[in-house]
C-alpha cells in the first residue's frame, strides 16, 4: 500500500478521470505498422508544443534518453553530461552499456548548470589518441540539484558551444514543463536551439506511463530505429497516448500548484526544530536532518508509518515531491506530522 499522502516522487500521480475517459476511447492500431492515429496524434502534438519537425512516443525517460544518445552517437564517441545527471546516476548508463558511447563527465554546479568553460575543456581535440567528441547533455529541471531550472539564456549559450564545436545538444527535460511554468515562459524558450529533447508524460503531467522525444525528422527516424532494437516498439499504444494528450493539453499550468505547496512545504519545514530546507526552484524539496533523535534513515519511517512517503537520500538529507492529488490541506497535514514528531 502506497503511503496516504505520498511525497516519494511526482510519478505516483494517477491518471485524471479526463485521462480514463480518452483511453477508453482512444481509436488505435498497430503503432510498429505505423498506423495508430492517437500515437500519431500524440507525437505531432509534442512536436508543435516544442516547435520541432517530429516526436517519438517512448516507454519512459529512460528509453527517451538512451534512444537519443543512441540516435546521436556512434559507439566510442563521448556525450559530455554533468556529474549528478540523471542519466550519469540512475539510467544503468545504458548509452555505454548498449552502445560504447562514453560519458565526459564535468561538474554539475548547485543551480544545475555546467560551466561553459568546463564544457568548452572538455570537448576532444581532433587528435587520434581521443574519442571523438559528438553531444553535450543537459538536464532541466535537475533532478538532484533541487529542482533547479535551466533559464533560456543559459540553454541558448550552451546550444551556440555546441554548435560552434560541431557538436549537437541534448536536454533531458524529464520535467522541462516545471521549468517553463516556473520561469513564466514558453517551453519553446529552453528547448528550441536543443537538437532534441525528452520530457516525461508520467510525472507532474499525471499520465500513468510514456515520454516524448522531439527534434528533426531524420533524428527522429534513427530514434525510431533505436527504440524497436531496444524492444520499445509497441502496438496498440494509442490507449496510453490517449492520455498524454491530455497530459500536454489539460496539466501543464496547473503545475504552479505544486511549486506553490512546494513552497509552502520548505517555509513550514524551516519553522521546526532540526529541519533545514534547502532552495526550492520547483516542485521538489531537500531538506537536511540535524535533529538529536532522527537520521534521514529513521525520519523517513516515522513519517511512513503515520501515513506521510517521503525518500532518504543520504543519511541527513531527504526528498519530498509535490504533486497532481497533493492539495494545500494535505502539506498542513504533513506539517502538522513533522511537527508532532520533532
Ligand atoms: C525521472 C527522470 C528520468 C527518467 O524517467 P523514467 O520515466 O523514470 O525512466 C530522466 N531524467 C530525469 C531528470 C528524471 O527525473
Amino acid at each position: 500500500m502506497p503511503p496516504r499522502i505520498d511525497l516519494r516522487s511526482d510519478t505516483v500521480t494517477q491518471p485524471t478521470p479526463a485521462m480514463r475517459e480518452a483511453m477508453a476511447r482512444a481509436r488505435v492500431g498497430d503503432d510498429v505498422f505505423g498506423e495508430d492515429p492517437t500515437v500519431h496524434e500524440l507525437e505531432a502534438l509534442a512536436a508543435s508544443i516544442f516547435g520541432k519537425e517530429a516526436g517519438l512516443f517512448v516507454t519512459s525517460g529512460t528509453q527517451g534518453n538512451l534512444v537519443s544518445l543512441l540516435a546521436h552517437c556512434n559507439r566510442g564517441e563521448e556525450v559530455i553530461m554533468g556529474h549528478d545527471s540523471h542519466t550519469y546516476n540512475y539510467e544503468q548508463m545504458g548509452a555505454a552499456t548498449l552502445g560504447g558511447i562514453a560519458p565526459r563527465i564535468v561538474p554539475n554546479q548547485p543551480d544545475g548548470t555546467l560551466r561553459l568553460e568546463d564544457i568548452e575543456a572538455a570537448i576532444m581535440p581532433d587528435d587520434p589518441h581521443f574519442a571523438v567528441t559528438r553531444l553535450i547533455s543537459l538536464e532541466n529541471t535537475h533532478n538532484r540539484c533541487r529542482g533547479a531550472y535551466l533559464t533560456p539564456a543559459y540553454t541558448r549559450a550552451v546550444a551556440d558551444l555546441a554548435h560552434r564545436h560541431g557538436l549537437k545538444l541534448h536536454i533531458d527535460g524529464a520535467r522541462i514543463f516545471n521549468a517553463a511554468v516556473a520561469q513564466n515562459v514558453d517551453v519553446q524558450e529552453l528547448t528550441g536551439d536543443a537538437d532534441s529533447v525528452t520530457f516525461c508524460l508520467s510525472k507532474g503531467l499525471s499520465a500513468p506511463v510514456g515520454s516524448v522525444v522531439v527534434g528533426s525528422r531524420d533524428f527522429i527516424a534513427r530514434a525510431r530505429r533505436m527504440r524497436k532494437v531496444l524492444g520499445g516498439g509497441m502496438r496498440q499504444a494509442g490507449v496510453i497516448a490517449a492520455a498524454g494528450i491530455i497530459a500536454l493539453t489539460e496539466m501543464v499550468d496547473r503545475l504552479a500548484e505544486d511549486h506553490a505547496n512546494a513552497r509552502r512545504l520548505a517555509d513550514g519545514l524551516a519553522r521546526l526544530p532540526g529541519i533545514e530546507p534547502e532552495p526550492v526552484y520547483t516542485n521538489i524539496v531537500y531538506f537536511r536532518v540535524r535533529h538529536p533523535r532522527y537520521t534521514a534513515a529513521t525520519l523517513q519511517e516515522a513519517l511512513l508509518a503515520r501515513g506521510v512517503g517521503v525518500l532518504a537520500l543520504g543519511p541527513d538529507r531527504i526528498r519530498a515531491v509535490t504533486h497532481y492529488g497533493i492539495e494545500t490541506s494535505h502539506i498542513e497535514e504533513t506539517l502538522d506530522i513533522f511537527e508532532m514528531l520533532l
